[in-house]
């Protein structure tokens, strides 16, 4: 059972779970949805969910509906919108576990969802809520894969979409995506934090926001934890890394171990690390400075497009999930980046250049003894590598030109020692 409220707790305003709101009406902070109980008792649960995969009804195919025991609820089966989502593998990065310098290295490859991206979790979530209350068009801000995944979902429902996107800022292929699902594209001049704040001035009350504040998209991001840890044979790893952006996502995760503890399905969360590109970490930096309030970065800067975002707008979930976890915050340079992509290419997993900060933060942890090589770690990819393909193709033609392709070791972990 769920309820909808302020996510200040000093606050603690209820609201109706259906209500059409952002924001509560009282503080300004965001919304969530309280998990208030859980019928059965765990272990019951937990086999129950191991049961629905012999199921056909489409909830049970869905690796998001699968576990709604933890989703809000009061949705028929018709206004239930899926694209059997979810259900991605847990897989051993082997080459990468080498080049980081640990030994149990574990991706959660949420890039294998249906539009190649981890939102399509919590889109089956929010589309539904919005049929549920009866809205005609959606709309988001984006930096290309919202778009792609609220114009995937919402052409499923029959809905109006219209997505804002910074101009000249967006891979091609996201842009592709939403094109080609029929969404009305706008694009803003600026940056993803300027198109958000556009579609926010712009709403006319009809449009029905989908955007990384909205809680029921939360929600079903968090299962993305709950089927890993079902992977895992619900043995906890020790550390979860995730990249962070505009840091919804990490906040799901936060809100997912913290209930699975609180209602007796774990014991004990991982330790939570969130990565940020150097050039958009306005939450890196305000953890390495102990700071208590989050310095928005004015202009945002990172091959990493998917997160790069200034002004975060969930970092008191966030903050409040690495506390919760006992995690870090920290932050990667591009060229780290863009080694470790390649690296997860190598162990023929692939990902987009955001997910690969995951990777590139475990190594700069172990190498500052920050984390210990033999801890079981699960790393979240967060978005397919087909998502930018642009970048991979300048990659290489830059190693082409400076001529070193040539003198290129067969192995891609020796060609970067020094
Ligand atoms: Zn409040």
């Amino acid at each position: 059972m769920t309820e909808l409220r302020c996510s200040n707790r000093a606050c603690g305003r209820k609201l109706a779970l259906h209500e059409r709101a952002l924001a509560c009406p009282r503080c300004g902070e965001l919304l969530e949805i309280g998990l208030v109980r859980v019928e059965g008792e765990p272990e019951q649960v937990k086999r129950l969910w191991l049961e629905r995969k012999l199921s056909n009804d489409p909830r049970d195919r869905s690796g998001v509906w699968r576990f709604r025991e933890f989703l809000p609820g009061g949705y028929e089966l018709e206004e239930t919108i899926t694209l059997a989502e979810g259900n991605v593998p847990l897989i051993a990065g082997n080459k990468s576990a080498a080049w980081a310098g640990v030994r149990d290295l574990w991706f959660k490859h949420l890039g294998w969802n249906p539009t190649g991206c981890f939102k399509d979790l919590g889109m089956t979530v929010g589309i539904t809520e919005a049929k549920h209350v009866g809205a005609k068009a959606v709309g988001c801000a984006s930096t290309g894969n919202t778009a792609a995944s609220l114009a995937a979902y919402a052409a499923r429902a029959g809905m109006e979409c219209r997505v804002y996107l910074p101009a000249g800022q967006v891979s091609h292929n996201k842009l592709a995506q939403a094109l080609d699902f029929g969404a009305r594209v706008v694009q803003i001049a600026g940056s993803f934090d300027d198109a958000l704040d556009t579609l926010l001035r712009n709403s006319d009350g009809e449009l029905y926001f989908l955007n990384s504040i909205n809680p029921f998209r939360i929600e079903g991001q968090k299962t993305a934890m709950i089927e890993m840890l079902e992977q895992f044979g619900w043995r906890v790893p020790d550390y979860l890394v995730c990249p962070g952006g505009n840091l919804g996502n990490s906040s799901a995760f936060g809100k997912a171990f913290e209930e699975l503890q609180q209602f007796g399905f774990i014991e004990k969360a991982p330790r939570m690390v969130i990565v940020q590109a150097a050039g958009a970490n306005p939450l890196a930096r305000m953890w390495r400075e102990n700071g208590q309030v989050l310095r928005p970065v004015e202009r945002p800067e990172t091959v990493a497009t998917a997160i790069r975002i200034g002004n975060p707008r969930s970092w008191k979930k966030a903050l409040h999930a690495l506390q919760f976890t006992n995690g870090m915050a920290i932050d990667v340079t591009d060229e780290e980046i863009g080694e470790a992509k390649e690296i997860i290419g190598r162990d023929g997993i692939g990902c987009e250049p955001a997910s690969a900060t995951t990777l590139a933060g475990i190594r700069k942890l172990v190498r500052a003894g920050q984390m210990e090589p033999d801890a079981r770690i699960a790393a979240v990819l967060t978005g397919h590598a087909l998502k930018d393909t642009d970048y991979i193709i300048k990659r290489f033609q830059k190693r082409t030109e400076s001529g070193s392709q040539t003198e290129r070791s067969s192995s891609a972990v020796e060609m970067h020692a020094h």
